[in-house]
């Protein structure tokens, strides 16, 4: 399955298939246009805009490959403080991402970030050893003094997700369209039971590639079924940043 994702994914980079439209949110929001295949590819953002300047220059940028992690001991598990509420699907031009109702946080390594949104990447953006999972979700969190956590899960092939099952009843399909949740729903069963993870500094990993980021990888990923993964696939082909390098930075594992 990882070979068939990596193949994909230089198929899309070489060919530009794919036909998401490029008239994103982004760009009516003030940004320049941009897009994970062809000429608005990753390895032009860096071009497309004085604002997307990191994307190309940032020496702390995301997804990297995560292995050689150094075990931290001090580092204690993720607190999830995840509650049921209504959530709204949009769907961005890039991704489907899904605001929840204010009130959920997480404290993570000291702090307490409060969880603004979560969103879909495919195939995932999470390399470990050199595999890409099938998908990712990342659940992004700000603190009170404007500080960026991200919170990423691997999503693999497997058993269906129960969470997954009722936002992809929503699925807006159209750029631009928005799907209200009629039902309370809490992104917790987004989160692997085992509280192992690894944490790294990092960006953004769409523009403007933000650096300053802080990240951290659950160890276990999260199982969604065939169904649930084509669902996506049909909507997002590859909406997935290439690998970044390191730079030095070193990645910590909590026990
Ligand atoms: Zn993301």
């Amino acid at each position: 399955m990882a070979r068939l994702v990596r193949i994909v994914i230089g198929l899309g980079l070489c060919a530009g298939i794919g036909s998401i439209p490029v008239a994103t949110l982004a760009q009516q929001q003030g940004g320049a246009a941009w897009d994970y295949t062809g000429k608005l590819g990753p390895f032009h953002w860096g071009k497309l805009d004085p604002a997307y300047k990191t994307c190309a220059d940032g020496k702390e940028q995301s997804p990297i490959d995560i292995r050689g992690a150094h075990l931290d001991k001090n580092l204690q598990p993720i607190e999830f403080h995840y509650l049921a509420g209504p959530m709204t699907l949009v769907n961005t031009g890039h991704t489907v991402q899904v605001t929840a109702a204010p009130g959920s946080y997480i404290i993570a390594n000291g702090t307490r970030y409060d969880l603004v949104q979560f969103h879909f990447h495919h195939p995932g953006e999470e390399a470990v050893k050199g595999t890409l999972p099938d998908m990712d979700v990342h659940l992004v969190h700000k603190s009170a003094d404007g500080k960026i956590a991200v919170v990423a899960v691997r999503l693999m092939e497997g058993n269906a997700n129960a969470v997954l099952a009722a936002l992809w009843e929503h699925l807006p399909k159209t750029v631009g369209a928005s799907d209200k949740m009629p039902d309370l729903m809490s992104p917790l069963g987004l989160i692997p039971r085992d509280p192992g993870y690894w944490m790294y500094e990092g960006s953004l990993t769409a523009p403007p590639c933000t650096e300053g980021v802080q990240w951290f990888v659950m160890e276990r990923p999260v199982e969604l079924s065939r169904g649930q993964l084509r669902a996506f696939g049909a909507l997002y082909p590859v909406n997935s940043r290439m690998l970044q390098s390191p730079h030095g930075r070193k990645v910590e594992a909590s026990e």
